[in-house]
């Protein structure tokens, strides 16, 4: 493969061609000769990419921009290489590029160091939504505008949300497998299966994710919605909430703001996590917060995997603290084939709703994060740098938002 490689590379047209460990794409001679460089980190499609045109988020794919990019003067090296650092193809580009584009399902960390390593970086680009894994403080701090592309799979996740809590408390994955294994034991299923009309549920964090959650939860007929969130979600919001919580279930006001987190997840049958990984929310539910949680309670969570402690929540799930737990994200992406949540469950095999990172990341989503990735590089190279105030976290030094915590 090396010879083929190296041949490839000292023959100008036959690139693109895989350079390096992991999938890699660089861009037309012409292009290569100039100094402005769009690094994209994706991962690989193979012959999913083949297969399925939509899959704009993968490295074949591209997002569908290469030759818009291109068109700009700018040359595109795109990669999966992107761990280990400091020996990634990822650190090897970053190097000069001015623009990065990375993915929250495939994310690479775009830490202090690999910032520091960058002096020409202008621009980070989120293609999704959360960009937590870009060290924010570095970049306020070498003025490199972070921006993602807010919204654009708010719905698939909200989604995901409510498929996952159906998952777990109807225990659907115990009469699935059943199904499939030829088995009949109903008592073996209903045992730990619910409706989740009546369950009190909570959301921490309210924001586009959280509030289309109690919007699709209303459908079910719950006993109450809480959220905690240092914004208050505005009066005509909660109106629209409990309006339709009354003429769809006639029953009267159903949404409380709860000041203190331990006093929601108090009263909550689930919790589902919706919030950004910030310093006020990285490892939030650890043993201590899950103590406070109802016994049998679930949680979800497809925010950040960080924000759970990874083997407290297990152990919860082991000892039938938590009924179950899931969601998409992990602390680590790719987990590792060890990583406690693969394994983890109960005794009935019943609690443990997890997939990999796929709630954000639809193909109507992928469409949708596409598009708004070229508007916010639009945004850039005709330097008029009029992005939706949404897609901005950092720009100039500051945080554009509110939603990574209280900061200056
Ligand atoms: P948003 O900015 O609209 O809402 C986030 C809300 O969380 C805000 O209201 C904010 O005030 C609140 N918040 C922040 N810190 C909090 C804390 N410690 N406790 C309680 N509330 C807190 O963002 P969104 O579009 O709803 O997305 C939320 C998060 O979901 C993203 O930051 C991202 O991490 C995650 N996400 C995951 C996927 C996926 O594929 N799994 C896709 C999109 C987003």
């Amino acid at each position: 493969k090396a010879a083929t490689v190296s041949a490839a590379l000292r023959r100008p047209t036959l690139i693109p061609k895989y350079i390096g460990v992991g999938r890699a794409f660089s861009t037309s001679p012409i292009a290569m000769s100039t100094t402005k460089k769009v690094l994209m980190v994706l991962y690989e499609g193979g012959k999913h990419a083949k297969e399925q045109k939509k899959l704009l988020g993968c490295i074949e794919n591209e997002l569908g921009i290469r030759e818009y990019i291109e068109s700009k003067g700018y040359q595109l090296v795109s990669t999966t290489d992107k761990d280990p650092e400091p020996t990634s193809k990822v650190d090897k580009e970053l190097k000069d590029a001015e623009i990065v584009i990375t993915t929250p399902f495939y994310p690479a960390y775009i830490t202090r160091s690999r910032i520091a390593n960058a002096p020409n970086l202008k621009l980070a680009v989120t293609a999704g939504v959360g960009s937590d894994h870009v060290d924010l403080a570095a970049a306020n701090e070498k003025k490199v505008t972070v921006a993602e592309v807010t919204g654009s799979n708010v719905v698939s996740v909200a989604e995901h949300v409510m498929t996952t809590i159906l998952v777990l408390v109807r225990n659907y994955n115990g009469g699935h497998r059943q199904a499939v294994n030829g088995e009949w034991d109903i008592a073996g299923v209903a045992k730990n299966e619910y409706d989740l009309e009546d369950k009190v549920v909570s959301t921490v964090g309210a924001g586009r994710i959280g509030y289309r959650v109690l919007e699709r939860l209303l459908a079910f007929n719950p006993k109450k919605l809480l959220y905690y969130d240092y914004q208050e979600l505005p009066p005509a919001a909660i109106k629209k909430l409990n309006d339709t919580n009354k003429l769809l279930n006639g029953r009267g006001d159903i949404v409380q703001r709860v000041e203190k987190l331990e006093d929601m997840v108090s009263q909550s049958d689930i919790v589902t996590i919706n919030c950004p990984l910030h310093e006020g929310s990285k490892g939030l539910f650890n043993k201590e917060l899950i103590s406070h949680m109802k016994d049998g309670a679930y949680l979800v969570n497809t925010a950040r995997g960080a924000i759970c402690v990874a083997e407290d929540v297990a152990e919860a799930v082991k000892s039938g603290k938590l009924a179950g737990y899931g969601g998409d994200v992990w602390n680590q992406q790719p987990a590792p084939k060890n990583h406690p949540w693969r394994s983890m469950d109960n005794k009935d095999h019943c609690g443990n709703a997890m997939t990999v990172h796929i709630s954000g990341t639809s193909l109507d989503a992928q469409a949708r994060y596409a598009q708004g990735v070229k508007d916010i590089l639009e945004s850039y190279f005709s330097k008029k740098f009029d992005y939706r105030p949404q897609d901005v976290i950092v720009m100039n030094g500051e945080y554009a938002t509110r939603a990574y915590g209280q900061k200056k």
